[in-house]
This record gives C-alpha cells, structure tokens and sequence, in this order.
C-alpha cells in the first residue's frame, strides 16, 4: 500500500503584503462582483429550478451572492437512481483509482482552488480570513489526503490463513446508498461526510445546509474536476423534510453521515426505526451533534493561558462551533485576574465584514440565529438575580447578524445559559470556591446531556489527574490547559458520546470503519 506519506497541510498566514493575502482579496472582489446561479449536481446534469433562494453575505445581507435552486422530491428519487446506477461501477473500482480522485481534489484545494474556495466560505458563512484557511482549506486538504492513509490501514487488516486454506477479507462499500447531511459552520465537514464514504467505495446523496450552498458548490466543482465520475456524490438542494421523506423510505437506504443538531438526528433516527423493515441492511448511522463545552479551571491555572483560551475558544467564528467553549468553571481567587485579561483582549477585538482582514469577530449565519441568540442576552438583562453581563451584550441586525462577544457572570451553576446549547457568540462564567475543585466537578459532568469537547485548566498535576479521571465520560475531545476547539485532522479524532453523537471520530480509521461492510473469504486450496 504505497499511499502518500501523513502529513498536514501548512496553514497559510494571510499576513499583510502577502502574495497569498493579495490573491484572497482579489477573490472575494470578483466573488462580490458577480452573482452564481447554484444548481443541484445529480448524475450528470445540473438542474436549475424554478425555486431560486437568495443567498447573501450574513454580514451584509443586502448584498446577494447569487441563488441557488431548491429541488423536490422528484429530484431526491432521481439522485438516489443516479446514484444506484453509479455504484454498479465505482463499487468495483480498485481502491487506488477512487483514492487517486480524492487527492487529486485535495490538491486542487491546496493550489488553484484554495482562494475561492476560502472566499466563498468568508462571504457565505461570514468566516474571517484565518478561520476559512483552518477549515475550509487545510481541513478539507487534510480530511482528503489522510483519509486515504486510514483506508489502507483499514484493508491491510487481514485474517491468519492456515495449511491449505487462504482467508482474506474483502472490504465491500454498503449494500445501497449513503446519504450525507452536512452543516453550515465548516466547510471541511461538508466535504469530507460526502468524500469519507464515497472513498471507501459507497455513492452518496449530499444535501448541504442551505446557508452553506455557497461553499458547497464550489466543493462539487473540484469534486467533478478531481475526475469524480457522474453520480457518486449528488448534490441536492431540497428541504430537510422533504429529501428524509423519501431517503429513509427507501429499500436501498445503507447509511446516514450527518453532523447538525441533537434534535434533527433523534428525528432521523427516530423515521430510520420506523422504516426499518423496508431496508435491505441495517443502516449505518454515524452523526456529530451539539455540544455545550466546557473549560474548567483549577486554583492552579495561568490566569493569563486561560483568559486566551476562553477568548479563542469561545468567540472564534462567532461560537458557532460545536467544540465552542461555552461554559466556565473560574475558581474564585482567579476570576478578578481572568476577567481583567479577557476585557483587555475585547477592548481589542474588532467586529465587521470579513473583507476587512482586521475583524475576528464577524456576523452570525441568519436571521433565526440572530434572534435566538439575542434572546438569551435579553433574558440575563431580565434576570439580575441569576446572571450578569460582564462584557459585550449589543447585538445589531441592521446591515448584518452581529453580536458583540457576551460573557455572561451566572450566580448558579444551572443557569439557563450554562445549560443550553446557544450557538453563538456567549461565553457563561461560573464563579466557583476555589478550595472546593472536587465538588465542582460532577456538577460540570452532569449540568449539560451533551458530551464532546471540554477542557481543564492546571498547573497542578493531581488536579489534572483528578479531572481527567472524573470527567472520563463529559467529553470525547478533552483539553488539558488548552481550548476545547481546533482538532487537527489526524491529530485529535473528533467526536464525542452522550447527546453529542456516535462518537466515530472523524478524520480516523474509525470513522471509516462505518463505511465498509466486509466479506472474509475462505479458499480452500
Ligand atoms: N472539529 C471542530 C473543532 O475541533 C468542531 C467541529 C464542529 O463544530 O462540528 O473545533
């Protein structure tokens, strides 16, 4: 198996005078000046609708970007018969000749499509300069090209033979069809839960959330000019509602890769048991849901480390991650010095448009966003009994979703903010008596149903011990004295347990795993 050595891809620095920063802008230049029309990609075709949705900058929502065409369900069957019929082929195709596609399309994201690409999550996903190279660049890039180190560590798993008997075990894509639903807030998602099966030999209907069709249509181009053949990855556009009505309908349905919230999984998996005597096999069902993380500090902990850490964890892209510190436990002799480095980081923070490369803060993805958001800070305003807003709290829709950076001060460690997954820009801090480290920590373990990322803070070991084992449950993704966001594809796995998914760790042979339906052969010789 002689596959491309592991390595990450360079994260690019965007740095003033550039050649790669003077590239980026010129990118988002033609990007605004021009409108795309966004079709579905099915088979060969790509069907333009009657149905056009307006698609515009979060952070500036007069502006439009262009449109893309919803589909309906007769789109849906006739993805699902492209994909069938494709299978009949790229199930057969040698393993080299699908993994030759996907690197050649990582390659195609590390040179010539690395700028629009990145523009196009900046602009459809309001995502500043460096969080779009992270992760629409080189997670993409890295998902692609180790995903293909994890397959051969896969098929090099092979069974002991004996005198006169050959065993070997053949690796077989899914009976049927993978159904991949992927989210707005990182673009190497949505490319890797359509690429991850199809690597592996699977066809794939992809249906991207629509505020993020911007960037996924740019990911279906360099999938097609990668040399994908037609109808291996179809990109539909229709309704959530309308695409599961007939996919967990159908015989042929093999599996779901999903990453979005708890609530639409449980529905999904929910309609899969109720179908479940209509399919040929068990559906694989693999999905990363949400998240309330926390960071838990001990009396120990660099006050100055740990005031980044929040900052980074909890406001990069605007906290709509599903790692997204959300929740601190801050022991009391620390709180004054933490809040002190936080306000100065603020002071600091500019917010805007991501054309203006000097913005770390840039708007929330929609309107339901927005208004969800504000109505949490509303709620605190409300509610001085039970919580504070220590910093930030102004939100304003009129050009774009902004939110300021809130860091709310909650008086009870159940407050509804330290409890709920808000999605945003809302850091929740809970002042906790330093000498009682221990009994804070089965209130941060059981406070939120969620379980995938979190981080402990310390400079003493046991403390972090102590943590680590009695935490050994609250997240799949644990920090010690670092964020809880950022995992580096084939450095930490991700994914987490409890109402936060399947825990199958993407960017890993695990993952893969899901993918594959194995046959062991016994040849008597
Ligand atoms: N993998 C991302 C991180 O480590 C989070 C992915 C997500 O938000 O779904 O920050």
């Amino acid at each position: 198996f002689n596959v491309p050595a592991l390595r990450n891809e360079p994260v690019k620095s965007y740095a003033p005078g550039s050649p790669e920063r003077s590239e980026l802008k010129k990118a988002l230049e033609n990007a605004r000046s021009k409108q795309v029309e966004i079709p579905q990609y099915i088979g060969s075709e790509e069907i333009f609708s009657q149905n056009k949705k307006r698609v515009s900058p979060p952070h500036d929502h007069q502006h439009t970007l262009g449109y893309f065409h919803e589909g309906n369900a007769d789109d849906v069957k006739k993805a699902i018969d492209s994909a069938l019929e494709a299978r009949k082929t790229w199930a057969l195709m040698h393993w080299e000749q699908r993994a030759a596609v996907f690197l050649k399309a990582a390659d195609l994201i590390a040179g010539p499509y690395r700028a629009e690409l990145n523009a196009a999550t900046m602009l459809g996903q309001s995502k500043n300069a460096y969080q779009a190279e992270i992760d629409s660049a080189c997670e993409i890039i890295d998902f692609l090209r180790l995903n293909v180190n994890f397959l051969t560590d896969i098929y090099k798993q092979q069974p002991v033979s004996s005198d006169g008997v050959w065993n070997r075990m053949e690796y077989r894509p899914l009976e049927g069809f993978v159904f991949a639903i992927t989210p707005f807030n990182f673009t190497a998602i949505a490319g890797n839960l359509p690429a991850a099966p199809a690597l592996m030999g699977n066809v794939v209907l992809w249906k991207p959330a629509f505020t993020q069709v911007y960037a996924a249509n740019v990911i279906m181009k360099v999938f097609k000019a990668a040399g994908l053949p037609d109808g291996v990855i179809n990109m539909i556009l229709a309704d959530g509602p309308v695409a599961g009505d007939i996919v967990f309908k159908h015989a042929d349905f093999a599996g779901i890769h999903f990453t979005g919230s708890t609530k639409v999984f449980q529905t999904i998996w929910k309609e899969i048991g109720e179908n479940i005597g209509s399919y040929k096999t068990f559906p694989r069902i693999v999905g990363e849901t949400g998240g309330k993380d926390f960071m838990l500090a001990h009396k120990s902990a660099n006050a100055k480390a740990l005031a980044t850490g929040l900052i980074r964890g909890a406001f990069e892209y605007q906290g709509q991650k599903c790692s997204a510190a959300s929740r601190a436990y801050i022991p009391s002799n620390l709180w004054e010095e933490v809040k002190g480095y936080m306000m100065a980081d603020l002071a600091e923070i500019k917010m805007g448009g991501v054309e203006d490369f000097g913005n770390f803060v840039n708007a929330v993805i929609d309107e339901k966003s927005f208004d969800k958001i504000a109505s949490y800070i509303e709620g605190v305003k409300n509610n001085p009994e039970e919580a504070e807003i220590v910093a930030g709290g102004t939100v304003d829709k009129s050009k774009g979703y902004f939110i300021q950076p809130t860091i709310i001060k909650a008086s009870k460690p159940d407050y509804i903010t330290m409890c709920d997954e808000i999605f945003g820009p809302v850091l929740t801090v809970y002042v906790y008596d330093a000498e009682k480290f221990e009994e804070i920590i089965p209130i941060v373990d059981s406070t939120s149903p969620y379980a995938l990322t979190g981080a402990v803070f310390a400079q003493d070991r046991y403390a972090i011990q102590y943590a680590t084992e009695h935490l050994v449950n609250a997240a799949g993704n644990f920090y010690i004295n670092d964020k809880p966001t950022g995992a580096v594809v084939g450095q930490q796995p991700f994914g987490g347990a409890r109402a936060s998914g399947t825990n199958d760790k993407a960017g890993s042979v695990l993952n893969l795993l899901r993918w594959v339906s194995p046959r062991v052969i016994k040849e008597t010789l």
